[in-house]
């Protein structure tokens, strides 16, 4: 029996805790006090290879994606360049303007690039606007029963705060109703029956200072939020949600929301931890810096199945992502096959064909022949890998242009072909002639290897410049394989031209 996968695993135990369940709620969090990044797609790609699983057992299942758009803004993002934002610091995220002038506030903008991310990735999933759901209601009745239950509410979070924040700490923040501001207040006192609380707008927080109101309001229809700590388990408890993984950072808040739910009269997910995304640094990917490799940029140099294997591959492990991860993950996804118990899982339309195409070789392939030109590369690369490219043209172009960006953002600018000595030409002709005879990839690789030792030359150093006339970089892709599938005459005109334009 082989091993399950880990959407399998988590799947069986969603169906075990909750075995009545008609529609499973697989729940993913979105913080939009910044621009989305790489770990908040991944979780969306994540929570559907568990839906893909719960599927496969028959069950039904649907992503809901949240945005917390009700949170307040704690710091100006530093790649967000608007000075003037810092005047609306403490306000819920989407109760200040747009920074870029385009939607109908900051977090509509943040929420608005996160669905175009998962709309290009075409899991379905129901976006949930946490200040909507505030406003129409939704939460009034779990704030009432915090209210209510609030002796215990305190109970759990207190004893997990440092002493001298204990002091008028309240699980419900309300919105000042002069400033709009909802980090600045803080609760005098409360009244469970008629679900209201008396406020000021005295706090301080991070450079957000209170307005100095002082009211009584009703906590329902978006006059208050929970506050950090109370927040997600009552989330859980709102929306009845019956699964979430999450960052390994928050541990912690999850064990504590899971007791919190309770006490709001909900049940705790099923849940899992990731490990983090680090950039090529090794620090965490963080939203608020939005520094290492982007989705973006993912997706302008990889398919959709190499940012799903990415996601796919042990969540549990952390990984560096960096401009070389993109290749790797390339190369491992178009090795799969349908026999493989992961493919179905990467390659979720199932549209597309299995060709002996290697991604590394496509971008050595790109620089060697050194066009863009999509037609003259076509011709090429059809007699390489066989008329099989051909019958499926729309995905090998997709690929290619794939390489052909790669190679026009990271390889064009960096190779230079410099004037050969009289020695090294004699070198490269030597290996003309040779490669003219010689068909078979291992015989030229021998072959290779005895041009350089006749001549006295080390080994290394020769294939140092056969890469620097055949692809500009002193590295690459090796030689015997690389000439069998280009072609002799190929490697002599690109070898010829290379030498003709070298300054
Ligand atoms: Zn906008
Ligand atoms: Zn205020």
């Amino acid at each position: 029996m082989t091993a399950k996968l880990w959407p399998q695993q988590q799947a069986e135990r969603i169906i075990q805790a909750f075995p009545d369940a008609e529609t499973y709620l697989l729940q993913t969090g979105f913080g939009p006090s910044g621009h989305p990044h790489m770990g908040t797609v991944g979780e969306v790609v994540r929570t559907h290879f568990v839906a893909m699983a719960l599927a496969e057992l028959g069950k039904k299942s649907v992503i809901q994606v949240f945005s917390d758009d009700m949170d307040g803004l704690r710091k100006v993002p530093v790649n967000i360049d608007t000075p003037w934002l810092t005047e609306h610091l403490g306000k819920p995220v989407s109760a200040i303007p747009d920074p870029y002038g385009c939607c109908a506030s900051f977090s509509a903008h943040m929420n608005k690039e996160l669905c175009e991310m998962l709309d290009a990735t075409g899991i379905p999933y129901r976006f949930v606007s946490a200040a909507e759901e505030y406003k129409k209601g939704t939460y009034n009745e779990v704030l009432r029963l915090a209210l209510a239950r609030i002796e215990q509410i305190l109970n759990i979070i207190l004893p997990t705060l440092r002493e001298e924040n204990r002091e008028g700490w309240f699980p419900i923040m309300p919105v000042c109703a002069q400033c709009g501001r909802v980090n600045t207040t803080r609760v005098l006192s409360y009244d469970a029956e008629t679900a209201t609380v008396e406020y000021s707008c005295t706090e301080e927080l991070k450079g957000a200072v209170g307005c100095g109101h002082r009211g009584v309001q009703p906590v329902g229809d978006g006059h208050s939020k929970f506050g950090w700590k109370a927040d997600w388990g009552a989330r859980w408890a709102v929306f009845g949600v019956h699964y979430e993984m999450y960052g390994k950072d928050l541990i912690e808040s999850a064990k504590l929301s899971k007791q919190i739910v309770r006490v709001l009269g909900g049940r705790p997910p099923v849940d899992m931890f990731y490990e983090m995304f680090l950039d090529e640094t090794g620090r965490k990917i963080s939203k608020s810096v939005g520094k290492g490799l982007t989705v973006e940029n993912f997706t302008r140099w990889g398919t959709r199945e190499s940012l799903h294997y990415l996601m796919f591959k042990n969540p549990r492990q952390q990984k560096k992502l960096s401009t070389d991860t993109v290749i790797q993950y390339m190369d491992e996804v178009l090795k799969m096959t349908p026999a493989d118990p992961e493919y179905r899982y990467i390659y979720f339309a199932g549209d597309r064909p299995a060709l002996p195409i290697v991604y590394s070789d496509l971008i050595n392939i790109v620089s060697a022949v050194d066009v863009t030109d999509i037609p003259v590369l076509r011709e090429f690369i059809t007699d390489v890998y066989g008329p099989e490219t051909e019958k499926h043209w729309d995905y090998v172009q997709e690929l290619l242009e794939k390489a052909i960006n790669y190679y026009t953002d990271f390889i064009l600018p960096q190779r230079s072909f410099p004037v050969l000595t009289a020695q090294e030409n004699e070198l490269v002709d030597k290996f003309l002639a040779m490669i003219a005879r010689e068909k078979d990839a291992e015989a030229i690789q021998n072959q290779t290897y005895t041009i350089a030792k006749e001549a006295g030359v080390a080994p290394r150093d020769f294939f140092r410049l056969l890469y620097q006339v055949m692809l500009g970089k002193p590295s690459g892709p090796r030689v015997g394989t690389f000439v069998a599938q280009m072609g002799a005459e190929r490697i002599a005109e690109i070898i010829r031209r290379h030498r003709a334009s070298a300054q």
